[in-house]
């Protein structure tokens, strides 16, 4: 179900340094998300989505921004897909994101969008204009093994869609690369996975793996994986509960030979596991008065 909602603000200050996906800004220009991640942290109370399966389109999202980028002293990059997927099914109807890019571009900022759709395709165009300075599009992959991802991230593209994607977003010179995370514990924490993420992504022009071996559960979200693993993978909720109680952060049983591994594959193959920041933005000039 989509509806409509207003916003208040649209774009938020993300707290400097970002080393991980170098961001001065960040916008979410829906609620809600149709790729229904089983892991999906937006769940979380801490956010106050009560429905996450209900789409909200933020309808005076591009007039918020337009007004918001045009009272901006410091030009930055500008990130979107924390809270939700960008390009989930929606945006190919409504072009939340779409538009948004062209306001970007029109006010000479950058960005930098996460994403698990090869949806992103459909703004080639407007990335390669803003990639006159800087674009960057990371897909998140999890695992290669598209029937395991269908059971993950239901309403997502299949990684190897996401893979081609990327590839074709490379061939253009937009900077590119995997978000390697969440590794979900005894479920994608093998060797197998590992390597095989890192050797589709070098074969698909990867520019850099961002990893992170293991994944974070609090309350409401935990709630609704456990009854997932309860439907998808009988028992395993209890080896959870048995390792990790009620931790936030859950990283992977074997976290030290698989980063062992991760390094050594993405060193072979010269793939950076940093995201590249952009570090053109000129310094904020202060006023004489
Ligand atoms: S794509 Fe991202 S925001 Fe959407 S459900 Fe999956 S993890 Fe959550």
């Amino acid at each position: 179900m989509v509806s409509e909602i207003q916003a208040r603000v649209i774009l938020s200050r993300v707290r400097q340094p970002d080393d991980w996906f170098g961001l001065d800004y960040g916008m979410n220009l829906y609620r809600g998300c149709q790729h229904q991640c089983i892991y999906c942290d937006s769940r979380s109370e801490c956010y106050g989505i009560e429905d996450f399966a209900r789409i909200l389109v933020k309808a005076n999202a591009i007039d918020l921004l337009r007004d918001e980028l045009s009272r901006k002293r410091k030009k930055g990059t500008i990130g979107t897909g924390a809270m939700n997927d960008p390009y989930m099914p929606v945006e190919a109807e409504v072009r939340q994101t779409g538009r948004a890019l062209e306001l970007i571009d029109e006010f000479g900022f950058q960005t930098h969008i996460m994403t698990k759709s090869d949806l992103v395709l459909l703004d080639l165009e407007l990335l390669e204009s803003i990639n006159r300075s800087f674009a960057a599009v990371s897909f998140t992959i999890t695992t290669t093994d598209d029937s395991l991802a269908a059971k993950l991230e239901p309403g997502a593209p299949a990684p190897s869609a996401r893979l081609k994607a990327m590839q074709t977003l490379s061939k253009h010179g937009i900077t590119t690369g995997v978000v390697m995370m969440p590794i979900l514990p005894f479920i994608e924490d093998t060797p197998d996975n590992i390597a095989g993420i890192v050797m589709q992504s070098a074969r698909h022009q990867a520019q850099y793996i961002i990893p992170a071996l293991g994944m974070t559960m609090r309350d409401r979200q935990r709630a609704w994986y456990f009854d997932r693993l309860d439907e998808l993978f009988p028992g395993l909720r209890q080896k959870y509960e048995a390792r990790y109680g009620d931790r936030y952060q859950c990283p992977v049983p074997n976290a030290r030979r698989l980063e062992k591994l991760f390094s050594k594959l993405c060193a072979e193959r010269r793939i950076p596991t940093r995201f590249p920041r952009y570090r053109g933005h000129a310094p904020e000039q202060g006023s004489l008065f």
